[in-house]
């Protein structure tokens, strides 16, 4: 099983991907920390993320080890990452991986949540069950400013909402996998939820799905042909 989970930064997304895939016992992916790999190993080797050929020959060798630098959690790998992340490329590059852990979870995980901008319209679009969790970009900004400061970093308001800003245009202009939700996913506007209603109404909908797909496959087909006349009426009146 396949959880897709896309929304712009700040809007909750890693930490229901975190919460779900604990309670399901699924293999978390944060898809966003590849591109700010890349963007970042970048920007210390002295090359510029808007160089597509290098972005690109990085993003082709990128160890997955390096993925818990905690250098990658900052503002600048951010930055870079949604440069890099234009780079049709380095997004091809970066593909086969994310499809290949939502196809064979690590550790024998029964099953995957992947987050980050284009999981259920690009990297997993027949994924089981995809949300796409929003809010203003106040609300954003004011969550990422309280999270660098919990980590002890320096944080302005109103330079990470202009950060913000920049970088959700980017995203969502940019005309390879723009940010954008699938048509099938549930819209969360998390503005004034916390992060335990968000949990709350994913596992809600998550036993919705699951109620009406055990209802479709619990129904016997109709094995009668369909009607030629295309009046439901009369054929309820038949005598098999
Ligand atoms: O989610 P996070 O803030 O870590 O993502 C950093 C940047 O990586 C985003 O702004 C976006 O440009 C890019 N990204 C992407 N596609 C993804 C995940 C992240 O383009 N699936």
């Amino acid at each position: 099983m396949i959880i897709a989970i896309d929304g712009p930064a700040g809007a909750g997304k890693g930490t229901l991907a975190k919460r779900l895939a604990e309670h399901l016992r699924f293999a978390h992916l944060d898809t966003g920390l590849l591109y700010r790999a890349v963007g970042y190993a970048m920007l210390r080797s002295g090359q510029s993320p808007d160089d597509p050929e290098a972005a690109e020959r990085v993003a082709k060798a990128l160890d997955p080890a390096t993925l818990s630098d905690p250098g990658l959690r900052g503002d600048e790998a951010a930055n870079a990452a949604s440069k890099v992340s234009a780079i049709p490329e380095v997004r091809a590059a970066l593909l086969e991986f994310q499809r290949g852990f939502a196809a064979t979870p690590p550790e024998g995980a029964q099953g995957a949540v992947l987050d980050g901008r284009d999981v259920g319209t690009v990297v997993c679009p027949d994924a089981n069950m995809k949300f796409f969790l929003t809010a203003t970009p106040e609300v954003r900004a004011e969550r990422r400013v309280k999270e660098l400061q919990e980590r002890g970093l320096e944080a302005i308001y109103a330079r990470v909402l202009r950060d913000m800003n920049e970088r959700d245009t980017r995203d969502q202009a940019r005309a390879v996998a723009p940010l954008t939700p699938a048509n099938d996913a549930l819209v969360l506007d998390t503005s004034t939820l916390d992060a335990d209603a968000v949990f709350e109404r994913a596992l809600r909908y998550i036993a919705s799905l699951n109620s009406a797909r055990a209802i479709l496959l619990a129904a016997p087909p109709d094995p009668r042909p369909p009607d030629p006349t295309g009046r439901p009426e009369q054929r309820a009146r038949r005598k098999d």
